[in-house]
């Protein structure tokens, strides 16, 4: 087995799977992926300031619009989509009402921070 690493997002302790190694640099969590995935992106915008702003990025957004843009449109042409995506909306929303914050949650909004400590001392 490979020598255990900690992720830098959530501070456990993993193992990574062989066939990445090195590579791997989260524990695989969903979150945490996510997370890396944002970092590695920033990372790659900063070395490549000028990605989007070249000639041809702005010939595409000048014949297709921005992305708000392509949305807005295809939401107008298409009201069957949206009211699709309404219900899948009502559904999500229902759910995370239904779910408890729980103590280690990463969520900014969930204001735990005296759990999250009395959590660390007794795990
Ligand atoms: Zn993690």
């Amino acid at each position: 087995m490979l020598p255990r690493r900690r992720c830098p997002f959530c501070r456990h302790w993993y193992h990574p799977d062989p066939r990445l190694n090195q590579r791997q640099e989260t524990c695989g969590r969903p979150e945490c992926r996510q997370k890396q995935k944002r970092k590695s992106n920033q990372l790659w915008r900063a070395k490549n300031p000028n990605y989007f702003r070249t000639p041809y990025a702005q010939q595409q957004k000048e014949k297709y619009g921005t992305r708000a843009d392509h949305k807005r449109r295809y939401r107008q042409q298409h009201p069957d989509y949206v009211r699709r995506n309404a219900g899948y909306v009502r559904k999500w929303r229902q759910k995370l009402r239904q779910t408890p914050v729980s103590p280690t949650s990463s969520d900014p909004h969930a204001s735990v921070e005296a759990e999250k400590t009395s959590s660390r001392v007794s795990p």
